[in-house]
């Protein structure tokens, strides 16, 4: 068993049923010695079941007898540390309701204290330096008990029986409010001062639990606007914060699951529909999307700061603290340099952050969380491995990097870095590999990475693979897609299963860019059954930055003058770039081949005029993704050729469909059905072949969430099992697993 709140509980249930004996946390979860009379171990073992403490998750529950103790009494014992075993760190947890009751009560002793917290909630992950988890290795280790926090710490019965990271207003951390290098105010006259400023329409920095934010008034189109200037951050959208749920679904429409999850300890940004006034706030925040970014406060701290007022901002932006891509920033000195130019003024607390962490993004599958960035909350949340694993490191990939470390039964899969391209991601990836090596006691005894030679993680693993002289893996991305999609699906065997990896970029074992992967794989090896033809990316990344190159690419390929100015990548390129596009996809020069699905939904976005050129990744899939008509039906033919998907006769179809005057919405609809069904045929086929009826469904384009609504009904009516992301991300958050599998079995047999 694992889970916070476990000893509290089990100590009354000991009480309440007359027995002695102790309760302790070790590696392998909780432990439990008590004795008694047979009738009243068995009376307590039925209640544990029956009520184990909300947060806890039990993965197994294994009960035994013993030889019979004599104890004095029932106890909890510290935390036992055995050298080389790991203790579970739990991810941070959002303010529980007994505490936010306590924060708006003028009787209690923590009243509109931003720091309240409780065993049953509060900062975790971020605060630990080293384990196992008590005070002294945590960032709270400045800041000693007073007597009445003391008292509460070491009683049993309490609801902060040791508590962490428990204080009060007078032992524990302070806020205030700094702009211009002043400090102007502190405690309670920071927080009206922070509110003061926002109800202004002012942009400030705001220290938070992983990190700091930068926060204004979502309402506000000037200082969004000014924000987005600042940030460097035209288009993307950002998320939002409201004080309670009624507020929230006054702009979104949130299933009974979806409400569940957002008010969770893990409190992520959940992506919704949006209501009518949810469509006019997004037009300041989220230009062109279906959906906006909601969460609750989930500290004390930002309760205060979104307390209903009149005339007091209702929806605030609570955007990463960071340039467009840089990671967040966490430490106060370094968010007074990086924040400088981006925020009027800071909220600061003095709880140091040992690791920085941005909030995680969710949306809803068959009322279900499916993951979009896994980050606070979830993570260092560890996942139970189908089999034993050595000690080993997979260093992920280079965007939206994520790093795994195994060792006995478990991956131990890191939060959401970011996109390794840049100098900070990458220390900030450097710095955590060794934390989450200390904290969970694991000594890499081989290493895993991508197969792309020049990936910055790559080359990491490379260099420690020399220093350490260490085994290093090498595995193929979409192998990699599919291996981590069963293995969090607790696929125990060799046995291959048919993988659609459906991906914007990954390198091919032929030195091409892979992406659009039908793949018969399994923990040791795949085969890559069939691919979408490939097309010449015209520019390299510059196409990926304007899906009209991409758009006339396709064109070119499908035999289609460039020369008609009624389609929409056409007119909106200059002559001059169109006779570029049409040179290198001649030549070849500075053209690789790509049979990437996540370009084929970028061509098809500007084919039909919805996006030629993008701000943010995926903007163009997010589009096309947007304006599907719901009601829209047929489809295309893509036609399965040997090993090779044709979508040709696709293209040429959605330009007829186009010069017919069809909308956007239906050709955007037919588009998403012929993928599915090209899919479906292709995994038919596959089962003639092979009798293998499992499909694992991996990779970036699997975000569409219209895609994913469509294709899993689809397979299963045919008599197939898909499997698919539900603890990791489909994006590239969940390739360090996949790399790390590959490499066990190699490694292992
Ligand atoms: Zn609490
Ligand atoms: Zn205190
Ligand atoms: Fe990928």
């Amino acid at each position: 068993m694992q889970g916070v709140g476990f000893r509290p509980t089990v100590y009354l249930l000991a009480q309440k049923h007359a027995l002695t004996g102790w309760v302790l946390n070790s590696a392998h979860g909780v432990e439990i010695e008590v004795s008694g009379s047979p009738a009243a171990c068995a009376a307590f073992v039925q209640d544990l079941q029956l009520n184990p403490p909300p947060l806890a998750h039990i993965d197994s529950f294994e009960v035994q007898p013993s030889e019979p103790q004599v104890y004095p009494a029932f106890v909890i014992r510290e935390s036992q540390d055995k050298a080389g075993d790991f203790l579970p760190v739990s991810p941070d947890l959002a303010i529980c309701p007994d505490c936010r009751r306590e924060l708006f009560d003028p009787a209690d002793r923590r009243y509109r204290y931003p720091f309240i917290n409780c065993t049953n909630c509060g900062p975790r992950f971020t605060i630990v330096q080293s384990i196992p988890y008590d005070r002294p290795n945590t960032s709270m280790a400045g800041f000693a008990l007073c007597p009445d926090c003391a008292t509460e710490y070491h009683d049993p019965a309490n609801r902060r029986f040791h508590a962490q990271p428990i204080s009060c207003p007078v032992c524990g951390p302070q806020v205030w409010f700094e702009a211009g290098g002043q400090k102007l105010s502190e405690r309670e006259e920071a927080l009206q001062t922070a509110r003061g400023w926002l109800a202004e329409g002012k942009i400030l920095a705001v220290k938070g639990l992983g990190g700091f934010h930068l926060v204004c008034d979502a309402a506000n189109a000037a200082v969004v606007q000014t924000l987005r200037e600042r940030k460097h951050r035209t288009g993307k959208p950002f998320a939002l914060m409201a004080f309670d749920l009624a507020t929230i679904e006054k702009y979104v429409t949130l299933s009974p699951a979806a409400r569940r999850l957002i008010s969770a300890p893990q409190s992520p940004i959940i992506l919704a529909e949006m209501t009518e006034a949810g469509k006019k706030l997004a037009q300041i925040v989220a230009p062109d999307q279906t959906r906006l970014g909601f969460m609750l406060p989930y500290t004390p701290l930002h309760l205060l700061l979104l307390e209903p007022a009149p005339g007091y901002p209702e929806v605030l932006v609570m955007t990463s603290g960071n340039l467009s891509e840089e990671p967040i920033a966490y430490d106060n000195a370094e968010a007074r340099e990086r924040l400088a130019s981006l925020a009027d003024g800071f909220l600061m607390h003095d709880r140091p952050i040992y690791m920085r962490i941005d909030d995680s993004v969710v949306t809803m599958l068959r009322e279900k969380p499916y993951l979009v960035r896994r980050a606070r909350g979830f993570a260092p949340q560890q996942l139970r491995l189908p089999w034993e694993a050595m000690p080993l490191l997979a260093t992920g990939t280079e965007l939206k990097n994520s790093f795994c470390l195994t060792r006995e039964r478990y991956a131990f899969v890191s939060h959401y870095i970011g996109d390794l391209e840049n100098q900070e991601t990458l220390s900030a990836f450097e710095q955590a590999i060794p934390h989450y090596e200390h904290v969970f006691r694991i000594q890499p005894k081989a290493l895993a990475c991508d197969l792309h030679p020049d990936y910055l993680a790559t080359r990491y693993a490379q260099a420690r693979s020399q220093a350490e002289s260490l085994p290093l893996i090498a595995v193929q991305h979409h192998h990699a897609h599919i291996a981590s999609c069963i293995a969090e699906n607790g696929w125990a065997s060799h046995e291959p299963v048919i993988g659609l990896a459906y991906d914007g970029t990954g390198y091919g074992t032929d030195g091409t860019i892979w992406g659009g992967e039908i793949l018969i794989a399994g923990y040791k090896g795949f085969t890559r059954r069939f691919h979408l033809a490939p097309v010449p990316l015209p520019g390299g990344d510059l196409a990926v930055r304007k899906p009209a190159r991409m758009a006339l690419s396709y064109l070119l390929a499908a035999g289609i003058d460039l020369e008609d100015q009624t389609l929409p990548p056409v007119a909106y390129l200059t002559p001059a770039e169109t006779q570029s596009v049409r040179h290198q996809a001649h030549t070849g020069f500075n053209a690789p081949l790509t049979s990437s699905v996540g370009r084929l939904f970028d061509a098809v976005a500007a084919l039909i005029g919805l996006c030629e050129e993008i701000s943010y990744e995926a903007q163009a899939a997010m589009m096309l993704e947007s304006a599907t008509d719901p009601q829209g039906g047929g489809f295309y033919e893509m036609p399965l050729e040997n090993d090779v998907i044709n979508p040709l006769p696709m293209i040429r179809a959605i330009v007829a469909d186009l010069k017919a005057g069809v909308s956007a919405g239906s050709i955007a609809a037919r588009f998403h059905n012929s993928l599915v069904r090209m899919s479906v045929e292709a995994c038919r086929q596959i089962r003639q072949e092979t009798e293998l009826r499992t499909v694992a469904i991996s990779g970036g384009v699997w975000q569409n969430m219209r895609l994913m609504n469509l294709i899993l009904p689809a397979l299963e009516a045919e008599g197939f099992t898909p499997l698919f992301h539900n603890q990791l991300t489909p994006n590239d958050g969940c390739v360090s697993l996949g790399q790390a599998a590959v490499a066990l079995a190699r490694l292992q047999g």
